[in-house]
């Protein structure tokens, strides 16, 4: 079992060339890729808008994505949860699933000869920023969606702060990752700061 939550990959490399690394090629056998989004077992700051955000997510990875897939994948939303890829949310990621205190989203592929053969995508609500907890906009909750299921379709973290499979977490409200990219440039507007590789920000 493979966890991918939060991997800082250290760039060893006196390059400056930016990496897509990849789990498989082609990690699924067959097409469409099953969906199951539990909108029933869902905490208690869970937002109805999020499930759309999920939606989005996946047209995002069938209309190409990021651009790094070897394939274009196909998905099909059901109402079972004996599918490919199951999504659910958690009230606290950090507390519930053993994730790192700041993770928003944790994807764990199950692995048999080289495919996958389900992968559970589990997604928080919301984050402690300092001593107060914040709940995930819709746009936050977009790129989380985005960035999890692109581990769940076969792609490892990127070092390139454009891609969506960099490994930023930390957001207030519904800052997008455009403007994520320039806050951790130092957007003049909005001050932020790097740390352990991935940027914590602050509104002035
Ligand atoms: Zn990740």
């Amino acid at each position: 079992m493979l966890l991918l939550i939060v991997l800082i990959l250290p760039v060893t490399s006196a390059t400056s060339d930016y990496n897509y690394p990849k789990i498989f090629d082609h990690p699924w056998d067959h097409s469409p890729i099953t969906v199951y989004i539990d909108n029933k077992s869902v905490p208690p700051h869970y937002n109805p808008s999020y499930y759309i955000q999920i939606e989005k997510a996946l047209n995002y990875w069938e209309d190409g994505g990021n651009g790094k897939l070897n394939y274009t994948p196909a998905f099909k939303i059901v109402d079972s949860d004996n599918t490919d890829i199951i999504i659910r949310w958690v009230e606290n990621l950090g507390k519930n699933e053993s994730a790192p205190p700041k993770a928003s989203g944790s994807t764990i592929p199950q692995i048999e000869n080289g495919r996958f053969v389900h992968v559970d995508v589990v997604l928080g609500v919301g984050n402690y920023q300092g001593a107060k907890w914040i709940q995930y906009g819709d746009e936050t909750m977009l790129f989380i969606a985005e960035h999890e299921l692109g581990h769940a379709l076969g792609l490892e973290h990127s070092n390139d702060k454009q891609d969506i499979m960099y490994p930023t977490y930390e957001h207030i409200g519904n800052i997008s990752p455009f403007l994520l990219n320039q806050i951790a440039d130092g957007h003049p507007t909005l001050k932020g700061r790097v740390c352990k590789g991935r940027p914590l920000l602050f509104r002035e």
